[in-house]
């Protein structure tokens, strides 16, 4: 499956990923889309947004603080570990829209999180930031200067961190290959990324187990899950197939 763009992967320099909610999928952290997506249970705009945490920030914290547990109670998967594998033969980069911290754990280094952390939370009015690193006495929890603490994820409606976001465009933007694992696409403007690498004619690659609107544009779909595909990779890479 590799070998349609194995010299290509061999010769590449600088390899960008952008990652969504597939890749932590068979790590059993639910995706929002798809056949078992949370979203098919939950309303995000009763969840993920400003106007949804000032209207019951107790419901909104208790179900963050759902997602966090089983979180923090997952393992990467081989495609996260596949990724880290490789930064040890290729200059690697992450561009996650992924909240978990998976990546992370897993060993890699260049991971940009465009929609921030599970594991950190925020003041709602002050500059207050931190880990999470206990648990909380009530919901939702306090800052010490008064005014609540909030998840610090980015809810429907907000910009991106703008620093973030910058990095991430330089290196869709300077790409050999970029490979695009796990996500329908459906969020803006991280489903921009994919576009700014293919103005700079850099190989596109997809694994997703079901199509995107994107897939037409891709040089290779790979029609397998990521922990199943990412793995074959690293192997060709570092010449364990040969
Ligand atoms: P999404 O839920 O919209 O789409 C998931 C995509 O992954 C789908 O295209 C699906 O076909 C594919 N997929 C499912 N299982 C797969 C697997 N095992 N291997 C490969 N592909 C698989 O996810 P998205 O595009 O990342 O949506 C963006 C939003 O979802 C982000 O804001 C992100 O923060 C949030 N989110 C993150 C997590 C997480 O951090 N793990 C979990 C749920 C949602």
């Amino acid at each position: 499956m590799w070998n349609a763009i194995a010299e290509k992967l061999l010769d590449a320099k600088k390899i960008v990923f952008v990652t969504g909610a597939g890749i932590s999928q068979e790590s059993g952290i639910p995706t929002f889309r798809g056949k078992e997506g949370l979203w098919r249970k939950y309303d995000p705009m009763q969840l993920a947004t400003i106007d949804a945490f000032y209207q019951d920030p107790k419901l909104v914290w208790e179900w963050y603080e759902e997602r966090r547990h089983n979180i923090l109670g997952a393992k990467p998967n081989p495609g996260h570990l596949a990724i880290a594998e490789l930064e040890k033969y290729k200059d690697v980069h992450i561009l996650t829209q992924n909240i978990d911290g998976l990546h992370q754990r897993a060993g890699s280094k260049n991971v940009y999180e465009l929609h921030g952390s599970i594991i950190t939370i925020k003041c709602t009015v002050c500059s207050f930031k931190d880990k999470i690193t206990t648990g909380f006495s009530s919901l939702p929890p306090l800052c010490k200067c008064g005014n609540m603490l909030r998840p610090d994820v980015v809810w429907f409606g907000e910009s991106l961190p703008q620093d973030v976001w910058k990095s991430a465009m330089e290196q869709a933007s300077t790409c050999d290959i970029m490979i695009v694992v796990g996500t329908s696409l459906a969020v803006s403007p991280a489903n921009l990324l994919p576009v700014y690498a293919k103005q700079n004619r850099a190989i596109m690659v997809e694994v997703n187990i079901d199509p995107t609107p994107m897939s037409y544009t891709m040089d290779v779909s790979l029609r397998k899950s990521a922990a199943n595909a990412l793995p074959g990779l690293v192997d060709l890479v570092s010449g364990k197939v040969f």
